[in-house]
């Protein structure tokens, strides 16, 4: 095949196409068909991207903040305008239903028009006698976001907001899975942005480690697994490069005997099984209290028999497949364990025929905690019920954990879940609901679940360094 024969999203830099040097195949996860290619970056590439954010930063940065927040405000329009065509790209390639597709653009919109407005706190100080220290935040410069396929397009405007908005220009890069959409997005933001501001590339899998790397590259953004934000730190060590880093969760969601079991299944049922359970916030272990844990595993079976699984382009689909092959075969992997191990299930738990990679809502019968579906990430739709008799054992099991990213309490009573829901480690816990997220409120991870915080005030400032001057009062 040759460059010209293939029609598609290109690469933005310097605020145009850029010609593609290889292709990588990207397929739609419902059928397993390729439905289109993406330009395979390469290294020269890359650092013809850095150069020309090096070389947009100086005047990016002068530019009047009202500017800038005008411009994110461009971004926001320019994403619902699109919105029907980019969720149509975006369920293709990641395989969302597509009311979820919608959903997820429509938010992008919606949260990169609230970081347009957001303030970007400036503190003055009584320094010394005659002196005052104005403390500031500046940009850093070049900033590499990188983004995983759950929320490809949510997820990069996360990075692209707070950056553009505090001053730093952008290499973006979306997972090889779901470059698509991204791409897109970078093509219709090229006239509305200075050339050089944010450039999107894509790749294969060696496209990232050249970016946390790379020693023209200020800051990494970093969302994705634990274990791949353990190489973007590593390798950002080179130039001591500013690092968030978005990584896994294994999110605990505690129900109390004093929950209404009716009140609470549906939005159980989708606390762990949005977007297939493909949520890095997605509950990922529910220990029930024994007295009501029958009540809540037929509740949430029942729930399951009503959410069909299938193509996100049939308007009939409540679940898509698993994202990509890869993932695909680690949940087969987890549901071949689980049932080797003699564990059972209240739904699910078989291989579904293919095409498309889909697996069956599954609910795990409390499994003992040592279980690899209760002790690992699964990242699908598999979920482990597990029993606990008294609140503190169940909090000691849910923060008997690597991870720290979000998790929730579920009761009748809000007093006593919020007492339950300060005892856990973790960077975000719900109450009743989960995985709500929003940009004017702190989202971070404890222990292994990350660095840093996305979003609020504390997420904005990761784009930026203090620096205090001393003025003649
Ligand atoms: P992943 O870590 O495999 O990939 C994430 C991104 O990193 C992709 O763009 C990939 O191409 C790139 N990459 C791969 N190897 C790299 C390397 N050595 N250096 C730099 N970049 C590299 O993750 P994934 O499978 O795409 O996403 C699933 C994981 O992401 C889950 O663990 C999930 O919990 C996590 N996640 C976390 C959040 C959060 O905000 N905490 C949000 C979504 C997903």
């Amino acid at each position: 095949m040759t460059t010209t024969e293939l029609a598609g999203p290109s690469a933005t830099i310097d605020g145009m196409a850029a010609a593609a040097a290889g292709w990588i195949d990207v397929l739609n996860p419902a059928t397993e068909a390729v439905i289109g290619h993406a330009p395979d970056c390469t290294a020269a590439q890359l650092d013809q991207a850095v150069a020309a954010a090096r070389r947009a930063f100086p005047a990016w940065r002068a530019t009047p903040l009202d500017e800038r927040r005008e411009a994110l405000r461009r971004i926001a329009a320019a994403l619902g305008e699109n919105l029907e065509e980019l969720k149509r790209l975006l369920t293709a390639e990641q395989g969302k239903p597509h009311a979820d597709a919608a959903a997820e653009i429509g938010a992008a919109a919606w949260w990169i028009g609230v970081v347009a407005d957001q303030p970007i706190p400036e503190s003055i100080s009584d320094a010394m006698p005659g002196q005052r220290a104005v403390t500031r935040h500046v940009p850093l410069g070049v900033v590499g976001g990188i983004v995983p396929w759950n929320f490809p397009v949510l997820l990069a405007i996360w990075k692209i907001g707070p950056a553009l908005l505090t001053g730093n220009t952008l290499v973006l890069k979306p997972s090889p899975y779901t470059p698509l959409t991204t791409l897109r997005l970078g093509e219709l933001l090229r006239p509305l942005l200075p050339p050089g501001v944010l450039n999107v590339i894509s790749g294969c899998d060696a496209l990232g480690p050249l970016m946390s790397a790379h020693p023209g590259i200020d800051k990494i953004s970093f969302t994705g697994s634990t274990a791949t934000g353990r190489k973007v730190m590593a390798s950002a060590a080179v130039n001591l490069k500013r690092l968030t880093l978005e990584l896994g969760g294994n999110d605990a969601a505690i129900v109390l005997p004093d929950a209404d079991v009716d009140a609470i299944a549906e939005p159980l049922f989708w606390a762990a099984f949005a977007n297939n359970g493909q949520v890095c916030v997605a509950a990922k272990r529910v220990y029930v209290h024994e007295a009501i844990y029958d009540q809540v595993a037929a509740a949430l079976a029942a729930v399951a028999s009503r959410m069909p699984t299938g193509d996100g382009a049939d308007p009939a689909s409540r679940l898509g497949p698993v994202q990509n092959r890869q993932q695909f075969e680690r949940v087969r992997q987890l549901l071949a364990d689980t049932r080797a191990a003699g564990h059972t299930f209240l739904t699910g738990g078989h291989e579904a025929e293919g095409p498309g990679y889909f697996v069956p809502v599954t609910l795990v019968d409390n499994p003992p905690e040592e279980a690899r579906v209760v002790q690992e990430e699964a990242f699908g739709p598999i979920l482990p019920l597990l029993k606990y008799r008294d609140v503190d054992e169940a909090v000691a099991r849910a923060n008997a954990c690597e991870y720290g990213l979000g998790g929730s309490v579920w009761s009748s009573d809000i007093a006593a879940a919020a007492e339950v829901a300060a005892r856990l480690e973790t960077g975000t816990v719900w109450i009743n609901s989960a995985q709500g997220l929003t940009p004017f409120a702190a989202f971070a991870g404890h222990k292994q679940s990350g660095l840093g915080a996305e979003n609020g005030t504390e997420g904005l400032l990761e784009f930026t360094v203090p620096q205090t001057i001393y003025v003649p009062a």
